[in-house]
C-alpha cells in the first residue's frame, strides 16, 4: 500500500538513502532538510526513478517551521504515516572543552527535533490507525569519547522511541530506533577532518574494529529502515537495532 513518508535530514547521507529506499518501496516521500533547495538532488533521484517526492525546507528544532512543514506535506502529498527522524549534527569535543552552545545545538537538533516532528506527525498516524516511526540513534549512545552531547542525545532517542511505542501502539503505530555504527557519510568525513586524519585512513582504522570487515554505507541503514516501515513489521515495536557490522561499535 502506498503511504506518505516524511524523512528529515534527507538532502544527503543516510537520510537521502532512506528517502530513495522508501520511494522504491512504493511510498510518496517528503524530503525535508534545513533548506528546500538542498533537497533537489534527492527529489530528482526519486522522481527520475519513477517515484513521487517533494522538497520541504525546515529546521526540525523550530516548532513553527515543523508545523508549517507538516502542513505542506499534508497538502502536497497527503497525510504522513511513515516518519524517519534522521536529521542530525555533531559538535564533538572533550567535555572540558565543550561549550554550552555545542551541547545545546546537538541536543536541540536530535532530541527536540525528533520530539517536534513526531508530535506534529503522530495525529495523522492516529487518525489513520496506522503508522511507522523510525528514529536514528547511534552506537555512540553506549558512550563515545569526545561526544558527550551526541551520546546523550542518541541515548535519549532510545528512551523516546520506547515511550512512543508504549503510547502509540494501540493506534497501530510502531516506533523503533536504528543505531548505526561507522557509516561513510559527510558526518564521518567531518570527524576525520576535525582530528586531522585523511578520510581513507580514518575509514581503514574504523574498519579494523568492525567484525564484518567493512565500513557501513547509507544503504545498509536504509535497508533496516525499510524493514521497520513495512506492513508486516507491525509486531516489532520499541526496539533498538544496532546496524554496525557486529554486536557493538
Ligand atoms: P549528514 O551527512 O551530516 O546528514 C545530516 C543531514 O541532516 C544534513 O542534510 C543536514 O543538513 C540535516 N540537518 C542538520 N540539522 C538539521 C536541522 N536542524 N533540521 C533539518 N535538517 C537538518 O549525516 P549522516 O551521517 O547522514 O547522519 C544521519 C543520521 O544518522 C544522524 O542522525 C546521525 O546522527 C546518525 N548516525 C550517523 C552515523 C554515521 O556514521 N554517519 C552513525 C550513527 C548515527 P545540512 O547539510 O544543511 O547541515
Amino acid at each position: 500500500m502506498t503511504r506518505t513518508a516524511l524523512v528529515t535530514g534527507a538532502a544527503r547521507g543516510i537520510g537521502a538513502a532512506i528517502a530513495r529506499r522508501l520511494a522504491s518501496d512504493g511510498h510518496a516521500v517528503a524530503v525535508l532538510d534545513l533548506d528546500a533547495g538542498s533537497c533537489a538532488d534527492t527529489v530528482a533521484q526519486i522522481t527520475d526513478a519513477g517515484g513521487r517526492a517533494i522538497a520541504v525546507g525546515a529546521d526540525v528544532a523550530d516548532a513553527d517551521a515543523v508545523d508549517r512543514a507538516v502542513a505542506q506535506v499534508v497538502a502536497e502529498l497527503g497525510a504522513p504515516t511513515v516518519l524517519v527522524n534522521n536529521a542530525g549534527i555533531i559538535r564533538d569535543n572533550l567535555l572540558f572543552k565543550m561549550s554550552v552552545e555545542d551541547w545545546d545545538a546537538v541536543l536541540s537538533v536530535h532530541l527536540r527535533g525528533a520530539f517536534l516532528v513526531t508530535r506534529a506527525v503522530q495525529a495523522h498516524m492516529v487518525d489513520a490507525g496506522w503508522g511507522r516511526i523510525v528514529t536514528l540513534s547511534s552506537t555512540s549512545a553506549l558512550g563515545n569519547r569526545g561526544q558527550a552531547n551526541y551520546a546523550a542525545a542518541k541515548a535519549g532517542m532510545q528512551g523516546f522511541t520506547k515511550t512512543l511505542a508504549l503510547e502509540l501502539g494501540r493506534y497501530g503505530v510502531t516506533a523503533n530506533a536504528i543505531a548505526p555504527g561507522f557509516i561513510q557519510t559527510d558526518m564521518t568525513r567531518a570527524t576525520a577532518e576535525r582530528i586531522g586524519v585523511p578520510f581513507d585512513d580514518f575509514v581503514a582504522a574504523a574498519t579494523r574494529e568492525i567484525p564484518v570487515g567493512r565500513a557501513g554505507t547509507p544503504d545498509d541503514i536504509a535497508a533496516a529502515a525499510s524493514f521497520f516501515c513495512r506492513e508486516e513489521a507491525g509486531f516489532v515495536s520499541g526496539q533498538v537495532l544496532y546496524v554496525a557490522g557486529g554486536p557493538r561499535a
